[in-house]
């Protein structure tokens, strides 16, 4: 059970090839800028495509190459939030989330809505426009539409980059709550080391030169695959770079 991926893509001064699996816990996949996170979460959306390799969510092909296996974006059974917002802004919190239940039957939708707006403390807030809501508010708003689907798993792309320290903090802890009250494997990019160290249960380090590492924040400060991922891990400057 959980979520394997072994994929390898090329486009113009870039390699990506990684192969990592996780269970349902909290993953944080750290690397510096431009080291192939994010693409890594669009292969697993179904927004780009690998050249070759495989993606499984709990025992379920997603993409094969070899067996031709693509299964669409709306096919596929994750909840992907990244920093921008892509809520409607014409429509309330509530019709926003309600939008992403197209297809189940209604009496199921009051529930799954209620119980969405509950972990991700949107009460009160239902009735209200992006517009009229804080950043944080809009990246809950996000995760409840995202969640309210009943996601295999969660891809999380830099999604409290654009959030101020306090707030940033507390969307920590939601994020936290909801992957141990829905118990997903979530997938979180960070390159904040702090916010990695502080999150994690497990780390997928990506060096940059093509090493991938896994481990716990623990294990992977111990003994760290090679130099490369010895200095990421260790680099005081990181703390700056945001
Ligand atoms: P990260 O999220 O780790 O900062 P990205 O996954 O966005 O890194 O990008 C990895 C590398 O691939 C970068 O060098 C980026 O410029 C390049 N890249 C990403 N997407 C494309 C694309 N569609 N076409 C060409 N190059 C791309
Ligand atoms: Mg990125």
């Amino acid at each position: 059970m959980g979520l394997c991926v072994d994929i390898r893509k090329q486009v113009a001064g870039f390699a990506l090839d990684v192969t990592w699996d996780i269970g349902a816990e909290l993953a944080v996949l750290f690397g510096y800028s431009g080291s192939g996170k994010s693409m890594t979460l669009q292969c697993l959306a179904g927004l780009s495509t690998p050249d070759s390799g495989r993606i499984d969510c709990d025992g379920e092909v997603l993409f094969d190459s070899a067996r031709r296996v693509n299964r669409a974006p709306q096919r596929r059974p994750f909840g992907y939030v990244t920093q921008g917002c892509t809520l409607f802004p014409h429509m309330t919190v509530q019709r926003n989330i309600a939008y992403a239940l197209k297809g189940v039957p209604a009496r199921d939708r009051v529930s799954r809505i209620a119980e969405v707006v509950d972990a991700l403390q949107l009460h009160g807030l239902e009735h209200r426009l992006p517009g009229q809501l804080a950043g944080g508010q809009k990246q809950r708003a996000q995760l409840a539409r995202a969640l309210v689907r009943e996601p295999r798993a969660l891809l999380l792309d830099e999604p409290f980059s654009a959030l101020d320290t306090p707030v940033r903090v507390e969307m920590r802890q939601v994020v936290r709550e909801v992957c141990e009250r829905f118990r997903l494997p979530v997938v979180l990019v960070t390159h904040d080391l702090y916010e990695a160290y502080t999150m994690a249960d497990r780390m997928i380090v990506y060096s940059g030169s093509g090493d991938v590492q896994v481990g716990s924040p623990c294990e992977l400060f111990k003994s760290p695959a090679t130099p490369e991922i010895e200095t990421l891990l260790t680099s005081e400057r990181l703390f700056m770079l945001e």
